[in-house]
């Protein structure tokens, strides 16, 4: 099975030829940035075979000691987008554990969800008593033509044509509806620092470690993923850090985190809502 696909001349989100060598990481992954639109990207990008393999072990069930720090946090970040759009219908795109979904529901949301793989959909559907579409999305049967609000919760980094994908979910969102996204930012102080340390040779172990080459494919900047969105013509409302909290963290402790350290964009995510 060949791991990697033909290397990239081209950036996949704005057609630039200006991209180039950036950084190499422990497992000797390349990674590129385009010089044109800033984004950061694996290149060599993996082969579908390889991902489909990688991923048919991929398991993101977390312990039962996560899921108040998650519906806290996700709950967080519904009231970020309930500043613009009120509850209606809503897809929930890579519903992973479906804590996001639950979440939105019990705020009034009338919530579906999608995933690739139907094992665990079905699984999390019955849990959650939501319809959980899965399979390739271009032939999904949906029973809704078009949502209010499309949420992405750490999907995009995942994705082999993010723009496309964007595109695609795009059309299935109603006119003025709401698109909300959260990724890694490669920008977060952590990331800066320990680059920076690589770059000058006293960081020598796991050398870009926390770029997750070995299922993050694209690595977003808050700037470079604006810039994505209004170039794709949509009106961008918010961005922020995201609110990751911790089991047992105190609410002293959110409460400072959240208006410090997250709102300067320093954490390890963000988040931005956008209006079509
Ligand atoms: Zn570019």
């Amino acid at each position: 099975m060949e791991k990697y696909n033909p290397k990239l001349s081209s950036c996949k989100l704005c057609d630039s030829n200006n991209i180039h060598f950036y950084h190499k990481d422990y497992l000797d992954n390349e990674i590129f940035i385009c010089n044109d639109c800033g984004i950061q990207f694996l290149n060599p990008q993996y082969t579908d075979e390889h991902l489909e393999d990688y991923y048919s072990d991929y398991t993101s069930s977390l312990g039962n000691e996560w899921i108040e720090p998650l519906t806290y946090g996700h709950g967080y970040y519904m009231s970020i987008i309930e500043r613009f759009i009120k509850p209606g219908d809503m897809l929930d795109f890579g519903s992973g554990n479906g804590v996001l979904a639950n979440t939105a529901k019990t705020r009034g949301w009338n919530v579906e969800g999608y995933d690739v793989d139907c094992e665990s959909t079905q699984r999390v559907s019955k849990e959650i008593g939501l319809p959980i579409y899965c399979g390739d999305f271009p032939d999904v049967q949906w029973k809704k033509q078009e949502y209010d609000l499309v949420t992405m919760h750490q999907v995009l980094e995942h994705l082999k044509d993010p723009k496309d994908m964007l595109k695609q979910l795009l059309s299935k969102l109603k006119k003025s509806g709401v698109i909300f996204i959260a990724v890694p930012n490669i920008n977060s102080f952590s990331a800066r620092l320990k680059f920076f340390l690589e770059r000058i040779g006293l960081r020598k172990k796991r050398i870009g470690r926390y770029y997750d080459t070995d299922h993050h494919l694209f690595y977003y900047t808050p700037k470079v993923l604006k810039k994505l969105l209004s170039d794709m013509g949509l009106e961008v409302l918010h961005v922020t850090g995201c609110h990751k909290v911790r089991p047992g963290q105190s609410k002293i402790i959110r409460f400072i985190k959240k208006y410090t350290w997250e709102k300067l964009m320093l954490g390890s995510a963000f988040l931005v809502v956008a209006k079509k």
